[in-house]
């Protein structure tokens, strides 16, 4: 079985291909975290974001086994994953690695943006997370707080708001849903509903 979830900046989609990834015994790719690292290779290197030759270089090196998630789960690093993930080449460079990772048996949960559209487009179910901009921005200001950095809500709403423009509206693999994706909208859900919505959105797939 292949889940594909998409969905924009702290919707809580992350959370939910984990846990739905538990929930069926099957592997997790969080295919934003391939993006931050290229941004982040990027930034280590001192090279502009937009350097194309470079980020193609820096995505084709890029090795997922030994990725520091919680280095490359930063607010920042996703503004900038927001920026190389705009170049066509980089997303083409990365379109192998997911492919064979959800085709491996048993199958897999990837999260993303184009997972429904692009990497997955026969995926079993296909599940687009949404939540009000203002909600998902308390959220990941609550995170960031619960880690010891001092933000601003409104800061960290006008970045998610910037980074939601960029991914929908760019020319290639934009966030836009899968015309047989299922919306859930998590603004009033707390994470536990949300997986139990989600679970029950796979059941009724899968029937
Ligand atoms: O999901 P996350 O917020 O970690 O993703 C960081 C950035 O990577 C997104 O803002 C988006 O620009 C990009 N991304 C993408 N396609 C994906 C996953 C992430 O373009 N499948």
């Amino acid at each position: 079985m292949i889940l594909a979830i998409d969905g924009p900046a702290a919707s809580g989609k992350g959370t939910l291909g984990k846990r739905l990834a538990a929930h069926y015994r099957l592997r997790h790719l969080d295919t934003g975290l391939l993006y931050r690292a290229v941004a982040r290779a990027m930034l280590d290197g001192g090279y502009s974001l937009d350097d194309v030759p470079r980020a193609v270089a820096a995505a084709r090196q890029l090795d997922p086994a030994r990725f520091d998630e919680q280095a490359l789960k930063t607010h920042a690093l996703g503004g900038a994953a927001s920026v190389v993930s705009a170049i066509p080449q980089v997303r083409e460079a990365l379109f192998a690695l997911q492919r064979s990772f959800a085709a491996a048996p048993p199958g897999a949960v990837l999260d993303g943006r184009d997972i429904g559209t692009v990497i997955c487009p026969d995926a079993d179910v296909k599940i687009v997370v949404t939540a009000a901009p203002e909600v998902r921005a308390r959220r990941r200001a609550a995170e960031m707080r619960a880690a010891g950095t001092t933000v601003d809500e409104r800061d960290i709403l006008a970045d998610i708001l910037r980074r939601d423009e960029r991914d929908s509206n760019r020319p290639v693999a934009p966030l836009v849903a899968a015309a047989d994706a299922i919306l859930l909208d998590t603004t009033c859900l707390d994470i536990e509903a949300a997986v139990s919505a989600a679970i029950a959105i796979v059941e009724r797939a899968r029937r």
